[in-house]
């Protein structure tokens, strides 16, 4: 277990004297870690959020080069850096913020493959991906290695949030077996400032998870809609007869 250093205690004291937080929740953020998939619109603040908060140790999965298209939202990213890999400026901006953290960057999508690697090594799951394809994967791998995963989702000014713990609550495929008809793919409408703001809420609910500190959704899917403001927390069963996660208790 590492301890908290002095310059720990002074980075890091306006969340310290959160009430219920206290040096024991910073302490076990310092000893935990995190997957986040995708660091775009929405796992970008997930993950410099996580790094602004003093967690121990990031696996960001995020392959290809930036494009223009990217740029209303990846807030990592940098207009300068267009053409080039999005890993390695996703790597550069979190350790600029905060570099006294274990960040590993894979320049990679996640798959099964990947995430059979990197899924086990961590403590929990952050599922930021813009397909279903990807988001299968993760899930399935969170339910193969028994970690909870954060689920955030978005699409035009709409989002959800919901935590996912294997054998304990449902698992996407219970909230999703298919891909909706209606979904239009991958090239869906977003304002920056939407997956801005999940993204901000999916590193609570992380944090929540990882130190204790406060009450996660767990069995619970918060459902978003930013264009009126409405905002609705709805029960979130099992599914008994779910094809991922029927087996799992
Ligand atoms: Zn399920």
């Amino acid at each position: 277990m590492l301890e908290l250093e002095e310059l720990d205690r002074r980075k890091y004291l306006r969340q310290i004297t959160l009430p219920g937080f206290g040096e024991e929740a910073q302490r076990k953020l310092k000893n935990a870690s995190a997957l986040v998939a995708r660091a775009g619109g929405l796992g970008g603040p997930v993950a410099l959020y996580l790094a602004a908060a003093g967690i121990g140790r990031l696996v960001i999965l995020h392959g290809g080069n930036l494009t223009w298209t990217n740029l209303n939202r990846q807030i990592l990213q940098a207009q300068d850096w267009v053409g080039k890999p999005r890993a390695d400026k996703i790597r550069e901006s979190i350790l600029r913020l905060n570099h006294d953290i274990d960040l590993t960057v894979v320049p990679e999508d996640p798959d099964d493959r990947n995430l059979d690697t990197w899924a086990p090594t961590v403590d929990i799951l952050c599922d930021c991906p813009p397909t279903y394809e990807e988001r299968f994967a993760m899930n399935r791998a969170s339910l193969r290695h028994r970690k909870p995963m954060v689920e955030a989702g978005m699409s035009d000014m709409e989002g959800i949030l919901t935590v996912f713990v294997p054998g304990q609550t449902a698992c996407l495929e219970c909230l999703c077996p298919e891909v909706p008809p209606e979904w239009s793919g991958s090239k869906f409408p977003v304002l920056g400032a939407v997956s801005g703001a999940l993204g901000c809420l999916a590193a609570i609910e992380a944090i929540k998870v990882l130190t204790g500190f406060g009450e996660p959704l767990t069995g619970e899917l918060l459902t978003m809609d930013t264009l009126r403001h409405t905002y609705r927390k709805l029960k979130l069963p099992r599914d008994p007869h779910c094809r991922a996660c029927s087996g799992i208790g």
